[in-house]
């Protein structure tokens, strides 16, 4: 019975803003910066190019991730039809848990652009090979890297409040880890 449903619009969900990639980014008014475009506002009706990322981007994508920009108290579940999750979207790496879905993720790429997407972008790209305009993964590769202090930075002087991804870890033990795991990568490009 459930197989025969699975297709069917799941009454739990909440209905997600869809824009196209590359639009100016106006959906939360406070978030609103200049040269700000959409990326990876996806929803059940309109189709998407479909591509497998590379194992190393989506990994950088998931360090994005545990920033969040404009954290709502309520979670937005994947509208893709078909989609095997229902409920708070969770995953798990290296031991860390996030919970997708109601929060953005910023990324700074050239000509003084950012790319907002919502971090669910993460299941999309993992589950539904949602392919990311290849100049946002470009900002993502060469973007100053999240936990950076030139990331915090560059949310400062854009006057963009960001927090900790909701996590099975407390703030403090998630500052700590992103910002070991930034500068252990920072180190690592610089010696190279
Ligand atoms: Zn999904």
């Amino acid at each position: 019975m459930q197989n025969t449903l699975s297709c069917s619009p799941q009454p739990e969900i909440k209905p997600v803003a869809y824009f196209p990639d590359l639009s100016e980014y106006t959906y939360i008014k406070h978030l609103c910066r200049p040269n700000t475009l959409n990326v990876g506002w996806l929803d059940a009706t309109h189709p998407f190019e479909k591509e497998k990322t590379s194992a190393e981007v989506v990994s950088i994508l998931w360090d994005y991730c545990k920033y969040s920009i404009g954290q709502t108290r309520g979670f937005q579940f994947c509208g893709i039809n078909c989609c095997e999750y229902s409920g708070t979207i969770e995953y798990r790496r290296s031991g860390v848990l996030l919970k997708l879905g109601s929060a953005e993720v910023r990324v700074f790429g050239a000509a003084d652009k950012i790319y907002a997407a919502p971090n669910l972008v993460y299941h999309y790209v993992s589950e539904h090979d949602y392919k990311m305009p290849d100049e946002f993964v470009i900002a993502l590769m060469s973007g100053p890297p999240p936990g950076s202090d030139e990331y915090l930075e560059r949310l400062r002087a854009s006057n963009i409040p960001s927090s900790m991804t909701l996590s099975n870890y407390t703030r403090e033990e998630a500052i700590r880890r992103i910002r070991t795991a930034a500068q252990a990568k920072g180190g690592s490009d610089r010696s190279n």
